[in-house]
């Protein structure tokens, strides 16, 4: 039965009314797939990546099947969230190997992104943890895959955006801690030199991440706070029950003007007194500030915002980041939450993310302006031979796309051959053509 609804990802742009089914057992989802459809998790990939006409969404699909406490490996259903697979696996010792900004998406979704997180210098993206998933082909059932077997779905299945199948099930192999709490250092640094000097130098580090300053001028662009941390040995395991602060999101006018955004970096700069600050705090705090707000995204008005994440080479990182400020600066466009990382090497999956370079994902509230300056930033990425996050996207168009994911024909020879262009479509596989 049709449940028509109008939905988003989590910039709240664009917005699509799709038929949105509910799954909660294997059975009803070979049903399913005789429609054309697209997968979707808790809908924190910002763009259109989970939009469609036909929406499966996955959220009641979430059991964890089994969990081996002496070995650290787990099996789920694609519909846990890591919210709920870390308060399980937390106190007996384990953590998530790779984790994002956030822990409300799901273990489906963050295969499909071939997330990384604050540790990509050193383990790479989640799919080095992945030990198998299992995965429903259209007319083809439910299929096995680890990295020996079936190893080409495995590789174009990471960062293929829900276009390969519905993955129903994983099994993940997990982090041992000895403690909730992270051992962090937090560096101030006066321009985009000393920033990426401080996070070169600190590449043994286990976790590293950067808030850029984006309204500093001059000789102070690139400024910043490093973030650097790592798991405490205090053995203090400990899971606190924390109170999020609730958005009511019919009464939210759009708070966060350009002007607004300007101010707010130059105080959450300067509100640092130290150049270098020692702290323990609780994992939550380090990996996921922006989680204590419920629909922090409300916070950019009812027109939403698009974050843009691009990966520049590593060799041209300096002079493709200077620009790209340098451009935002001619406009009136500002971001607040602009996080740098810097990455490991590339791995092997068709359309997965990240490669030896630094990354810059930045967020802008939605204006009549934005497109022309994105479309500008999209050329410079282009001229480094550097990408964009198509987890962040919903813009691009084919040509860039193909610019930027040079290995694109091997992810559309792949769809071909498995004759899945009917048969899952999302709007941004329709807008970029795969
Ligand atoms: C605050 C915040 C911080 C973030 N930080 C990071 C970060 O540090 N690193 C990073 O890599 N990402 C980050 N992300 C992005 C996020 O991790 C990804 O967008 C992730 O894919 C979202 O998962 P989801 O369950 O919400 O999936 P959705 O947003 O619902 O879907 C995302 C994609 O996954 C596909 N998909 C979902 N479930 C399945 C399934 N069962 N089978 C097949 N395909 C499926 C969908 O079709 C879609 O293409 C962040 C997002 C937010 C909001």
């Amino acid at each position: 039965m049709d449940n028509l609804k109008n939905i988003s990802g989590w910039g709240l742009y664009p917005n699509t009314e799709a038929n949105v089914i509910e799954i909660k057992n294997n059975k009803k989802y070979l049903d399913l797939l005789s429609n054309q459809f697209i997968a979707r998790g808790n809908g924190r990939s910002y763009g259109d990546s989970s939009l469609g006409k036909n929406i499966i969404s996955t959220l009641n699909f979430n059991q964890i099947i089994s969990f081996d406490k002496e070995n650290g490996q787990i099996i789920l259903q694609c519909g846990v969230l890591l919210n709920d697979l870390i308060k399980k696996i937390v106190p007996h010792g384990w953590f998530l190997p790779v984790s994002p900004g956030t822990k409300f998406i799901t273990i489906g979704g963050a295969i499909a992104s071939d997330i990384h997180g604050k540790n990509h210098h050193l383990v790479g993206c989640i799919s080095n943890y992945v030990t198998y998933f299992k995965i429903l082909l259209p007319g083809r059932g439910e299929i096995y895959c680890d990295k020996s077997k079936n190893d080409e779905l495995f590789k174009n299945t990471f960062g293929g955006m829900g276009l390969t199948g519905l993955i129903v099930e994983v099994g993940l192999k997990l982090k041992k801690i000895q403690s909730t709490y992270i051992e962090q250092t937090t560096i101030k640094t006066q321009n985009l030199k000393e920033t990426f000097d401080v996070m070169e130098k600190n590449l043994s580090e286990e976790y590293s991440v950067c808030w850029l300053d984006t309204s500093a001028q001059k000789k102070n662009l690139g400024r910043g706070l490093v973030y650097l941390g790592k798991h405490s040995e205090d053995k203090n395991i400990l899971i606190k029950n924390r109170k999020k602060i609730k958005i009511y999101k019919k009464f939210i006018p759009n708070l966060c003007g350009n002007y607004l955004f300007k101010i707010l970096n130059f105080f959450f700069y300067k509100k640092n007194f130290h150049q270098i600050k020692k702290e323990k705090i609780y994992f939550d705090d380090y990996f996921y500030p922006l989680d204590k707000i419920d629909n922090w995204n409300y916070f950019y008005g009812k027109k939403g915002f698009l974050q843009y994440q691009f990966c520049i080479p590593f060799e041209d990182s300096y002079n493709g980041i200077i620009e790209i400020l340098q451009e935002i600066q001619k406009t009136k466009n500002v971001s607040f939450t602009s996080v740098l990382k810097l990455m490991g090497k590339q791995n092997q999956n068709t359309l997965s993310f990240p490669f030896k370079g630094y990354t810059l994902a930045l967020d802008f509230p939605r204006d009549q302006n934005l497109f022309k300056l994105l479309d500008k930033l999209d050329q410079i990425v282009i001229k480094y031979n550097g990408k964009v996050y198509l987890t962040k996207d919903s813009r691009l168009n084919k040509d860039t796309f193909r610019k930027m994911y040079k290995n694109y024909k091997i992810f559309y020879e792949f769809r071909k051959k498995y004759n899945l262009f009917n048969r899952i479509q999302s709007n941004q596989s329709k807008r970029l053509d795969i």
